[in-house]
């Protein structure tokens, strides 16, 4: 069932049961009026004509028939049995009533006043107290007036449940549509969205009623969608041609060689620069996959307590091993004894490559390849990579963190672009933050600011 149809449904079904419970009290209620109504006038009839026997000592029962029979308010069909304490008949309205079933009487005796029905009629039997003795009297009359009424009002609340039941359907159906028709809308113009059309938006009409907040948050869906897709795509293509041109170079280089004999010298001059080329194109391969592995959805539960101070230590050292030449220096500030400020949580495999990138990246790009890593425990971490190198151009400073990214200046140091982009998801992965300050020619400061234990 779809959502008009449910909502007009339950608008029915709502309209439904307030309308039967009303139409029923209604009913219920005049049904008992009347019925009560009914009785004491039958009562005071009985009291009436009774009063009338008892008071003459000779009354003419002929004639206190006719009085009953001719009386303007007579009842339909009214008949009237008085019986005297031993149970006697003493007066009936007509002899064409049947007498009521003796077990009435007994019960008149018994209770002192009652209420039956018998062939449609309605009786009233009670007791009335006389100086003349006990005299039990049963009345009773058709009530079809009030009866009919209450059978046309049956009929009327009838009708107007039925009626009130189509009505309201139909006007369910009608706002839940009108409701509904922008979702419609929405959900048309969702339908013509797909990969190839990505850059389509969904209209957003001038409300601000969930539909249009539904429509916006779509809309920004499809940015993220959309830049994520085309971050995709400019990765792909530059992760093949990062991979094309060293294989092409190889492979030209491989050729040449082939093509006449050379001396042993050539051989192992070829074969050490196809060996250079294998060992960026496995560099480059390492930072793929760990990018990859940096932008699964890293479950946090991972995370180990690492100490920073061993951490950048071991960073350290590790990159010298590979790179001697580098000079690193260790600025150690605000150190505290205390574990919890003095301690990340995080995945010691993607913090260190985080950390060795950056001390990388400051000794290479620059001249002396000297660095300082500065570390800050006073009021939150922050590690600091200065270095006095070629620095960082305005309009390259808002590019560095793009994959496949690369420097201007940096034809001749080694590398594929993608050590910042990785940097920065890693350091978003474990809640901070990563920013740049520069100038060309003067030098960098890589700004690392991530949560200790203690802000956990
Ligand atoms: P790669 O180091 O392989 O070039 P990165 O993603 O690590 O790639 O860096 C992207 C670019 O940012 C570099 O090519 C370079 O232009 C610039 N860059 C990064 N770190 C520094 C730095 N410390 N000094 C100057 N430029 C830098």
């Amino acid at each position: 069932m779809n959502i008009k149809k449910y909502l007009a449904f339950q608008f029915s079904i709502i309209v439904a049961v307030i309308l039967l419970i009303f139409s029923y009290l209604v009913y219920h209620n005049s049904s008992l009026f009347r019925h009560t109504e009914f009785y004491e006038r039958l009562k005071e009839k009985g009291f009436t004509i009774t009063e009338l026997l008892l008071e003459e000592s000779e009354i003419d029962t002929a004639f206190l028939m006719t009085i009953e029979r001719n009386n303007l308010n007579v009842l339909h069909q009214q008949r009237i049995f008085i019986y005297d304490e031993n149970k006697k008949l003493i007066y009936r309205s007509s002899a064409d009533f049947i007498e009521p079933d003796k077990k009435y009487l007994d019960r008149v005796i018994t209770n002192k006043e009652i209420e039956f029905n018998e062939d449609e009629a309605e009786f009233a039997g009670f007791e009335i107290d006389h100086s003349k003795g006990h005299f039990y009297v049963i009345i009773g009359a058709l009530d079809e007036t009030g009866i009919k009424n209450v059978d046309f009002l049956r009929s009327l609340l009838g009708i107007i449940f039925i009626l009130s039941l189509i009505v309201t359907g139909f006007l369910g159906w009608f706002f839940a549509s009108r409701a509904l028709s922008p979702m419609v809308e929405v959900i048309d113009e969702v339908d013509q969205i797909t990969a190839k059309n990505l850059h389509k938006r969904v209209k957003v009409r001038n409300s601000k009623d969930e539909i249009a907040h539904l429509a916006i948050t779509f809309n920004e869906m499809l940015d993220r969608l959309e830049g994520t897709f085309i971050m995709q795509k400019i990765f792909v293509s530059n992760a093949s041609h990062e991979f094309r041109t060293p294989l092409t170079v190889m492979k030209g280089q491989i050729e040449v060689l082939l093509m006449q004999n050379r001396s042993e010298e050539d051989y192992i001059k070829t074969l050490k620069s196809i060996n250079e080329d294998i060992n960026n194109l496995s560099n480059l391969l390492q930072g793929l996959s760990e990018l990859a592995k940096a932008n699964a959805d890293f479950p946090n539960n991972n995370f180990d307590e690492i100490a920073v101070v061993d951490l950048l230590l071991d960073a350290r050292s590790e990159l010298l091993k590979n790179k001697p030449n580098y000079s690193i220096e260790l600025d150690i500030q605000n150190f505290t004894e205390d574990e919890a400020s003095s301690a990340i949580m995080g995945n010691l495999a993607l913090i260190k490559s985080a950390i060795t990138n950056l001390m990388d990246n400051a000794c290479k790009f620059s001249p002396d390849m000297k660095m300082i890593v500065s570390v800050d425990f006073s009021n939150q971490l922050i590690i600091r990579f200065i270095d006095k190198g070629i620095g960082i151009s305005d309009e390259e400073m808002n590019h560095i963190f793009e994959p496949f990214y690369r420097g201007n200046d940096t034809r001749n140091i080694s590398g594929h672009g993608i050590g910042l982009s990785l940097v920065k998801r890693i350091i978003e992965l474990h809640n901070g933050t990563v920013t740049v300050q520069s100038k060309q020619g003067e030098g960098t400061i890589f700004t690392v600011i991530l949560p200790t234990l203690s802000d956990i």
